[in-house]
């Protein structure tokens, strides 16, 4: 494993930026943000983070980021998202607005506010595959959940617990991966090492 420090924008329109950009420095990379179509070339991957996905969505228009974002993404640039990023990553919505587009790349359907039409945010545990024994103790704050995923995304995580368990909260596909809680909020940054070590392995084979 190489020890290059890989640049890994966090897209900065909206939502909890701050809290990621702490959590990959802590995995060993360095963090910018992403606001503009030029800063997005300057990066090795991306993260998306938790926000309100609509919001996203309208702001990667206007910013004119939307486009620049999707040929990234084919073009195999590594990208993670957690809640509203992992909306932004899916393929499809259900329940989204009229008219509501992602950036899309991971081959499945996520619902919108899922588990929010329930309860507003719940803690549960959710085992990682590929990031250790101990199950992550995942916070949720009117995530989505998968529906369904294609051949070629990986499960890696389901609810332990809390409403709706079982549930698919993780998914990996390649080189893009997402989550429908907040790794950032909680000080255990296994998911950001996972994703760094993806996206440093991602470079050598560039
Ligand atoms: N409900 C939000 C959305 O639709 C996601 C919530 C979150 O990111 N915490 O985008």
């Amino acid at each position: 494993m190489t020890t290059a420090v890989p640049t890994i924008g966090v897209l900065a329109l909206q939502g909890d930026v701050r809290e990621h950009a702490r959590a990959l420095e802590g995995a060993g990379a360095r963090a910018v943000s992403v606001r503009r179509p030029e800063e997005l070339e300057r990066v090795d991957a991306l993260v998306v983070p938790g926000g309100e996905s609509t919001t996203m969505w309208r702001l990667a228009r206007t910013f004119e980021l939307l486009e620049p974002l999707r040929k990234r993404i084919e073009a195999g640039m590594p990208a993670y998202g957690s809640c509203a990023g992992m909306i932004m990553l899916a393929d499809r919505v259900l329940d989204g607005v009229e008219g509501q587009e992602t950036i899309g790349g991971i081959d499945m359907t996520v619902r919108r506010n899922a588990f929010g039409r329930q309860v507003d945010s719940f803690e549960t545990s959710v085992p990682l595959e590929g990031m250790g024994d101990a199950p992550f103790h995942a916070v949720f704050i009117r995530a989505p959940w998968v529906e369904s995923v294609g051949d070629g995304v990986r499960v890696i995580g389901r609810a332990e617990g809390g409403p709706n368990i079982g549930r698919i909260v993780a998914v990996r596909q390649g080189r893009l991966m997402a989550t429908a809680f907040h790794p950032e909020l909680t000080g255990d940054h296994r998911v950001h090492h996972y994703f760094a070590d993806l996206v440093r392995r991602a470079m050598e084979e560039e």
